[in-house]
């Protein structure tokens, strides 16, 4: 049995791998980067090694540094994780040489599939079906264009290094195969530093259907059935679930069987997932799917199926790694309920999806999905890594059930401090097709205008930013504060965007206000559990981040708290008198009487909502009476400073 295990890896995967390695009594090691030295499963480690700096070869990706982690820690094995050096031969072979287990499958395994088109000959000499294409060594861009001809278009060309959907491209017709092959090469020769290709019949109406495979080193290999990852975005994954909706007994057998036979034949052992591409066009069929890849690692969507079969893969990777045979007989496994998980991302999604960082100055998960993540309150999302926050996991007894509770979960999720994508993510996990269970892996892309349109928030949640907004989340003595010192009525302006909106509000007593949101008329109480809106529960709790109120209601809907000075208004229109443009305490007197000001001079400095608020005179003048003491607690339109044109004087 191992006992101390390094984990080659970091964020939600080496958390994850840590959890279980604990749970079995092991010691763990972690390794870092320079960005990552403050990180969570450095935390969570019983032992952590610096590698080296923040950009991946120069840490995560430097095997020679790791191994010597290991030795010099006494760590027995080391667990890849995925990506990184989860699939690099060399450095399996180079972690056996030095003495140590590899918690994953042999390098001959991985060598046969790492290359797509070597993988897909072995496969159908395995007797496993293959999708129809060109696997040839020739790559003359006129034999390669004979060739997609021959198979038909449309047609895909794929580097054969491929992975992460780098490298391939979808041909329509002949005049576009030049063009769309000469950046698959250079996209593929970028990426994998090897400019090869396959070329393969384009499935329309795809689905991408997986099976999980498990091999040990006696000879025995099961699978652990399937995952349906059809959602899919520029062909990444972004839901995945646990059954393949619409699967039969029959379908999944074959696919099984066809996985396990492509597990043996190389000799698999550990944890691995066999890829197939599924014509979905009208149902499954056991002669509809085709081997696409297999990928000899953990694979990040894992969980779902540890939901529906009730056992941890990461435990059985390390059983199997320390030599014991597998746990379980295929008949033995269970399958029970569905699962789905959503990878939830720093990325500004109205931008085209492109990965954002920031300072996660505010996370809360839900308690209905189990939450696989990486980073806590106050870590940062840096540029270095995947900007990967946290994998959504639910699960339930039916799927309408796992889907619901999804839902809810992305809802209740709040992540601030960075854009996310849980938006996106919510939309589609109430996207009527999918609900259906008509998912195939051009689902998004159809949709993505609806599924990433800007909503408008509802009258419910622009008074919930307002009540925040007017300090009114406090504790009660606040509450009273406001509602004792507070003029009868008053206006808090919202802006969001190009919108602005100005809700009325009018304090009744300790636990009531009335608002007035565009027209619409809103008595709100106070309860323990958060506010009441009208007739409604609040749609989600608000928080003050960085001049700004948040409502986490299905989205972040963040609304800008305008400076009220920059209004212009506020200073003169009281003829001269300086006001509070909102309940706080003075920090500040910046002036005294008799002292001449110029337009723009901070006179006075408000604390309010945590925040400090320089009040700058609207015009020149010279101050006549200053109205407050610093320290002074004073509502909203209360008279501060008093100024007078300079010629009055
Ligand atoms: P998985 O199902 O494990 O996510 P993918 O095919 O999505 O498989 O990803 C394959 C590998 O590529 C993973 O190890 C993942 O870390 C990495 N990967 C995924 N997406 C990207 C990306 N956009 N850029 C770089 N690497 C990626
Ligand atoms: P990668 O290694 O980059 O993950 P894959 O070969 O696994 O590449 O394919 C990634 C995705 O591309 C699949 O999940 C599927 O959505 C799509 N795809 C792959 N092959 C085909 C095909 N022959 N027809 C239609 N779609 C395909
Ligand atoms: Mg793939």
């Amino acid at each position: 049995m191992i006992r101390k295990l390094l984990i080659a890896n970091r964020g939600e995967i080496a958390c994850r791998i840590i959890r279980t390695a604990r749970g079995m009594g092991l010691s763990t090691v972690a390794v870092y980067s320079d960005a990552d030295s403050g990180a969570l499963h450095v935390e969570m480690a019983d032992e952590a090694v610096h590698l080296g700096g923040s950009a991946p070869a120069e840490s995560y990706l430097d095997g020679a540094r790791v191994i010597a982690a290991a030795l010099e820690t006494g760590a027995e094995a080391v667990h890849p994780g995925y990506g990184f050096l989860s699939e690099n031969p060399d450095f399996v072979q180079d972690v056996e040489t030095a003495g140590l287990i590899f918690v994953g499958p042999p390098a001959s395994a991985i060598r046969q599939m790492g290359l797509k088109d070597a993988a897909k000959d072995l496969m159908s000499k395995a007797g496993v079906p293959v999708v129809p294409g060109y696997h040839g060594a020739d790559q003359d861009a006129d034999r390669l264009a004979e060739e997609a001809a021959r198979i038909g278009y449309p047609v895909l060309v794929k580097a054969v290094a491929g992975g992460g959907g780098k490298g391939m491209r979808l041909v329509e017709r002949a005049g576009e195969f030049a063009d769309a092959l000469a950046s698959a090469q250079a996209e593929a020769q970028g990426a994998f530093g090897n400019p090869s290709v396959l070329i393969e019949k384009y499935i329309e109406q795809p689905r991408h259907i997986e099976v999980q495979v498990f091999g040990d080193r006696h000879g025995n290999a099961v699978h652990l059935f399937e995952r349906d990852c059809s959602l899919q975005r520029r062909h990444q994954k972004v839901i995945e679930e646990a059954p393949a909706p619409g699967m039969t007994a029959q379908v999944r057998a074959a696919m099984g069987e066809a996985a396990v036979r492509a597990a043996r034949s190389i000799g698999y052992v550990g944890a691995g997932t066999v890829e197939f591409i599924v014509d979905g066009a009208d149902g499954l069929r056991p002669d509809g799917f085709w081997f696409m890849e297999m990928n000899t690692r953990l694979q990040v969507e894992h969980p779902v199926t540890e939901a529906v079969t009730g056992i941890d893969l990461v435990e059985w990777q390390v059983r199997v790694a320390s030599g014991e045979p597998l746990p379980m007989s295929q008949e033995e496994i269970p399958l029970q309920g569905h699962a789905f998980e959503a990878r939830l991302y720093a990325e500004d999604v109205p931008a085209g999806f492109l990965p954002a960082t920031g300072r996660l100055e505010h996370l809360r998960f839900s308690d209905l999905a189990r939450n696989d993540s990486g980073v806590r309150e106050g870590d940062e999302i840096s540029p270095w890594y995947d900007p990967m926050i946290a994998k959504v996991i639910t699960q339930g007894p039916s799927r309408s059930v796992a889907l619901a509770r999804l839902s809810r979960a992305l809802e209740q999720t709040e992540v601030g401090g960075t854009v996310t994508n849980i938006a996106f993510l919510e939309a589609l996990s109430r996207h009527a097709g999918f609900a259906r269970g008509d998912v195939d892996t051009g689902l998004i892309g159809r949709d993505l205008a609806d599924l990433v349109r800007e909503d408008t928030p509802s009258v419910e949640i622009v008074a919930r930013a307002a009540l925040a907004a007017a300090g009114l989340d406090g504790d009660r003595d606040a509450f009273f504060g406001f509602s004792l010192w507070q003029p009868p009525s008053r206006r808090v302006e919202l802006r969001r965007g190009e919108e602005a909106y100005s809700v009325v509000m009018e304090v009744v007593d300790g636990a009531r206000v009335d608002l007035r949101v565009e027209g619409v008329h809103l008595p709100c109480r106070r309860r323990s559990s958060g506010w009441l809106i009208g007739e409604r529960r609040e749609p989600g709790p608000a928080r003050l981040l960085d001049g700004a109120v948040v409502v986490f209601a299905g989205q972040p809907w963040a609304f800008d708290l305008p400076d009220p000075l920059e209004r212009g208004g506020s200073a003169t229109q009281a003829g001269n008198v300086v006001e509070a443009p909102m309940p706080g305490v003075v920090r500040r007197v910046l002036v005294q009487a008799g002292q001449a000001v110029a337009e723009g001079d901070r006179l006075a400095v408000l604390e309010a909502m945590k925040m400090e608020h320089g009040l700058a005179a609207a015009r020149s003048g010279v101050v006549a009476e200053v109205l407050v003491a610093e320290g002074a607690q004073v509502a909203a339109h209360d008279p501060l400073i008093r100024l007078v044109p300079e010629d009055a004087e």
